[in-house]
């Protein structure tokens, strides 16, 4: 279950919708560019050493935009798979970039504040070369924060000796970020939600979330905010379920005291939490969750992918199969991307808005792409997940014969 493979398979499947040519397909499938190198972290009496990866995808649209994560399950073909998922987030959504992602396999949990900073500067002192804010504009993603966000603007600005706070998003506001980034993924994701319970007539309250990082935890909280049942919260050590409803802010603040989700209603796995019998699930962690293995078992209705590629292909065929939606990363996560273009803008007029209007503007992206792609759904009757890959080659494919690259 390599992520790369998935990304492949499941263009494969698009360009044989679409009946794509074989050469154009090749052209989409290989990235750009793709940098590879190490971050040494050197403490007084330690030495330790880190891969790290930053991809380029394809960048006919703008430059490439995505985010940084630090994990121990990173792998080049991940990062290459996570970057051809963002060209066609992004372009699924609009906004002006291609796509990009990067990488330090590491494991930050229980790591000491400087040496997280070490590891952030380290990344962007081997990276600074590749990234720019014409050229390669990172952003946070699993296990990376504002902060970090932060740490590596400096480390590039101090490099460059000038300011360019559009090369980095999701940054501390103090520094140039964006009101309503840090809410942005969670936030989108609700709006997607509340599409898909519009459009294919969901019935019913009650939803599990996987994954209580940033993005689940404001998905969860907006989604309670407006009468949703949050049953099942889980993060990567185990979960909880209660069928009358969790506190989310309450789980959250256990979170936050004993780094784990639990103590409320009943423990479950990670694995007991996508087959409970709930009409919303919402994966928000990693990928490779819901497989051939699994796909059968999975009661939720409507699946909404806050985290990106957490569906196999072959999981996939499953579901579709049996009628249950998927709405797709490509445009359900899309909102933290979306909110990072909007500071980026806003970095490079050097005017700033409001979170309100920030807010504003996400949810008219997030229901545009949305109508975009259901309707290209009913009008070519394939899966969600085709019509959003399909929308987003149709447009990087244009932009590349316009530009004569084909
Ligand atoms: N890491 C987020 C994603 O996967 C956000 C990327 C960005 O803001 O550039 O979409």
């Amino acid at each position: 279950m390599d992520p790369w493979e998935n990304a492949l398979k499941q263009l494969d499947e698009v360009a044989r919708v679409m009946d794509l040519d074989d050469t154009i397909k090749e052209a989409l499938s290989l990235p750009e560019l793709v940098s590879e190198s190490r971050v040494i972290l050197k403490g007084v009496n330690s030495l330790e050493v880190f891969p790290a990866y930053r991809v380029r995808h394809n960048t006919a649209r703008g430059p490439a935009k995505g985010g940084i994560r630090f994990h121990p399950q990173v792998t080049v073909g991940e990062v290459k798979a996570l970057s051809m998922w963002m060209t066609w987030k992004n372009a699924v959504s609009g906004v002006p970039y291609g796509g990009g992602k990067g990488g330090i396999i590491v494991n930050p949990k229980g790591m000491s504040k400087r040496d997280l900073e070490g590891l952030s500067r380290g990344f962007m002192r081997r990276f600074a070369h590749v990234v720019g804010e014409d050229i390669d504009i990172p952003a946070p993603d699993v296990n990376t924060t504002s902060q970090i966000m932060g740490w590596m603007l400096d480390e590039y600005e101090t490099m460059k000796g000038r300011h360019e706070p559009g090369v980095i998003t999701g940054k501390p506001l103090e520094l140039g970020g964006s009101e309503g980034r840090t809410e942005a993924t969670g936030l989108g994701g609700f709006y997607s939600i509340i599409n898909a319970v519009k459009a294919y007539d969901i019935r019913g309250k009650k939803v599990a979330i996987q994954g209580f990082g940033n993005v689940g935890y404001y998905a969860a909280k907006f989604l309670e905010e407006v009468g949703y049942k949050i049953v099942a919260i889980s993060d990567s050590k185990g979960g909880v379920f209660d069928e009358s409803g969790l506190n989310v802010e309450a789980v959250m603040k256990k979170k936050q005291e004993t780094k784990r989700v639990k103590g409320f209603g009943k423990a479950i796995t990670n694995e007991e939490l996508l087959e409970l019998p709930v009409s919303i699930l919402v994966p928000s962690a990693i990928e490779n969750v819901i497989t051939q293995q699994n796909a059968n078992d999975i009661e939720a209705k409507l699946i909404v992918e806050l985290a990106n590629g957490p569906t196999t292909p072959d999981a996939d065929k499953i579901l579709e199969e049996s009628k249950q939606i998927v709405v797709p990363d490509v445009l359900a996560n899309s909102g933290g991307v979306t909110v990072s273009y909007l500071e980026w803008v806003q970095n490079r007029m050097g005017y700033y808005w409001t979170q309100k209007e920030v807010r504003e503007k996400l949810k008219d992206v997030m229901n545009k792409a949305f109508k975009q792609v259901h309707n290209k759904m009913v009008s070519e009757k394939t899966t969600m997940r085709n019509a959003a890959i399909g929308l987003a080659v149709d447009k990087v494919v244009s932009a590349m014969k316009i530009r004569g690259q084909l």
